[in-house]
């Protein structure tokens, strides 16, 4: 790498890379304060879950609370107790839990755990009673999205149980919440129908006696676009990259939010070839005509999807390329067509589109998916160089 991402100094490391996926932690800070005026009468909860959203959850989790994030999120109890073990001591907050937990370990380090039904609310009790301490519980209703939950129904049982949970000491309510279905999709019937079942589940949690701390319910695209969703909390992920959570919510730039993440690689190889040359496995590419071939040596070990074979876009020497045929497991090729590039240049498959690259939504249209997918996947073979981790 001879460039790094606008040109400025990133503290890279000496060493050679073949690719690299740079952090921009100034840009996260900005996002997160973006995110926090959005939702202004509301705490913001930086989800940190499957490692940042492939962003390296350690820095991003640090650099989130110093732009003001009251309250991180992961998914898993592991991702939760890294977080604890690297030296977070905020607000944490962990919903996706199977039989066995562990809750004790969680219970011990302060972590905030979710329950949608009365088989977790029995293990979080016994945990509780088991180190003698009180349990921070948010009770999660499915107020429509059909996936986790508990459903309405059920949802008197559970809270009575968590009131008497509360009165012997094992829990303290804390939280009662929901996910959004289709928040992503302005104007959805769904979303004004899960609002309504979320008033009526915290109608029934106070009839059961329960005074939780916080409600919540909004992701991104509700932080960015619902303010009745707001309530006490918003738990906002893929904004805090600078990613939008879809074609209909807008560009992040709508948002004065910055892409996180740029991807690139160094050109491993450059080679003239003849017309009518195969291009890639399967030959689904074939040279139009006597051309330039450039090798970029990233491929679907590193997340670049196999989908964007033939469409994904890429800058080499300030034009966009598009991947010629397959993308294989650890490269792929360009066509420069009547241009050149030296071995070494660098491919910026995305990043915040500052020197004309593509960004993330992009290669989501290229491949048939979302930006969470894109960043999400990028594997664990691509370094992460985290830079500007200083506010100034
Ligand atoms: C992932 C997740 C979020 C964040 O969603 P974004 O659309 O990335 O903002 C919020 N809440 C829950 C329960 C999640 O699983």
């Amino acid at each position: 790498m001879t460039a790094p991402a606008g040109g400025e100094p990133t503290g890279l490391p000496p060493t050679p890379m073949r690719a690299r996926a740079v952090v921009d932690l100034a840009a996260l800070r900005a996002n997160v304060r973006a995110l926090r005026a959005c939702a202004p009468r509301a705490d913001l909860m930086a989800v940190v879950k499957s490692d940042a959203y492939g962003h390296g959850a350690v820095p991003c989790a640090r650099a989130a609370r110093r732009a003001g994030a009251a309250w991180l999120g992961t998914a898993t109890p592991e991702e939760a107790l890294a977080l604890r073990a690297a030296g977070d001591t905020g607000r944490l907050l962990c919903w996706l839990w199977t039989p066995g937990g562990p809750w004790r370990a969680a219970i011990e380090a302060d972590v905030d755990v979710s329950v949608s039904g009365m088989w977790a609310l029995r293990e979080v009790t016994d945990a509780a009673r088991a180190c003698g301490r009180t349990a921070r519980v948010h009770l999660k209703i499915d107020t429509g999205l059909g996936r986790n939950g508990c459903p309405p129904a059920a949802w008197p049982e559970l809270t009575a149980a968590a009131r008497a949970a509360e009165a012997e000491g094992t829990v303290v309510v804390a939280g009662v919440w929901s996910h959004f279905a289709c928040a992503d999709e302005p104007g959805h019937p769904s979303i004004a129908a899960q609002l309504n079942v979320f008033h009526e589940a915290l109608a029934e949690a106070g009839r059961a006696g329960l005074r939780p701390e916080v409600r919540h319910m909004a992701n991104s695209p509700a932080t960015l676009t619902l303010p009745e969703s707001h309530f006490d909390l918003v738990r906002a992920g893929i904004a805090v990259y600078g990613v939008s959570p879809s074609p209909e919510i807008g560009l992040p730039s709508d948002f004065g939010l910055r892409q996180v993440m740029t991807l690139s690689a160094d050109v491993a190889l450059v080679k003239q070839v003849p017309s009518g040359h195969g291009v890639s496995y399967g030959h689904h590419y074939v040279t139009p005509g006597e051309t330039t071939l450039a090798l970029v040596p990233v491929g679907y070990a590193d997340g670049i999807p196999r989908h964007a074979s033939g469409t994904g876009p890429v800058l080499v020497g300030g034009k966009w390329r598009t991947v010629a045929g397959r993308v294989a497991m650890d490269q792929f090729v360009v066509d420069l067509g009547g241009d050149s590039a030296q071995v070494g240049d660098e491919a910026v498959l995305f990043g915040p589109g500052d020197r004309g690259e593509p960004t993330v939504e992009d290669w989501a249209r290229a491949a048939g998916t979302i930006g969470y997918e894109i960043v999400t996947r990028i594997g664990a073979r691509v370094p992460r160089v985290h830079v500007h981790e200083d506010e100034h």
